[in-house]
């Protein structure tokens, strides 16, 4: 999981095609019908040019330069995903903010899948429109667990039931787990490197600043970067130090 910045604005042709599905979708009351009418509709519009064009590439946008899963960050996404799946909430199908960009690995694993509580409210965490670090932390042998929710005394339901859900860290993909250990890795070796550099004076601080932004962008995990960057993981070492050091710099 990792949080996604920002769900850039449609054009306002595209919301037209939208809205008039919509529109179509409510007159239909039969709830099975509905489901039907909706999957055939979007079955028929991932075909077009307006699809492909602006939802797609606006997604992959979202997703960033290394065009990965919006759910694991490991995979490559080639899948649109209802985070309010189309079998359930059919009157979501056509809903922009209901669609994600996520890889077929995920896509499997989530399915017709999706815990609510007793109010209907989803027990699954949106990286778009949440801050997915008030809900997870990675820890370093790569393991994405949910926060300690002390007001039930338990670990935070959402967050276990999103890990559980997409088997973020199970034994099937234990692939997850290995990847962002290594990324972590990774990241620790290119702090640690600047550290170096900016104490011997080998680079100064600008500099530093300008890999750092690069390397926000590029790194091959977002989720991992994200999180020691952004995260709650600016917290621990050495991205403590390299951070404080930046500052220093500033002096
Ligand atoms: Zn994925």
């Amino acid at each position: 999981m990792r949080n996604i910045a920002y769900r850039p604005d449609l054009n306002k042709k595209t919301i037209q095609k939208l809205e008039k599905l919509k529109s179509e979708l409510f007159l239909i009351q039969e709830k099975n019908y509905r489901k039907k009418f909706a999957a055939k509709k979007l079955k028929r519009i991932r075909q077009c040019r307006w699809f492909k064009n602006e939802i797609v590439v606006k997604l992959r946008e979202m997703s960033g330069s290394g065009n990965r899963c919006m759910y694991c960050s490991n995979s490559a996404s080639s899948d649109v995903e209802h985070f309010y799946p189309k079998s359930a909430f059919p009157e979501k199908t056509f809903d922009w903010e209901n669609m994600l960009w996520i890889c077929t690995s995920c896509n499997r694993k989530k399915g017709d899948e999706f815990p609510v509580n007793e109010q209907n409210s989803p027990l699954l965490i949106d990286p778009v429109s949440e801050n997915v670090w008030e809900f997870f932390f990675i820890d370093e042998f790569g393991m994405l667990s949910p926060v300690f929710d002390k007001s039930i005394n338990k670990p935070n339901i959402r967050a276990k039931n999103t890990i559980e859900t997409l088997g973020l860290n199970s034994e099937d993909r234990n692939y997850l787990c290995q990847n962002r250990r290594q990324a972590i890795k990774k990241l620790n070796e290119w702090v640690n490197r600047r550290i170096e550099l900016l104490e011997s004076k080998n680079k100064n601080r600008q500099q530093i600043i300008e890999e750092l932004k690069e390397e926000k962008n590029t790194f091959f995990r977002p989720d991992v970067v994200d999180y020691f960057f952004n995260g709650p993981g600016k917290k621990e070492e050495p991205f403590v130090t390299f951070f404080k050091k930046l500052d220093a710099f500033t002096s």
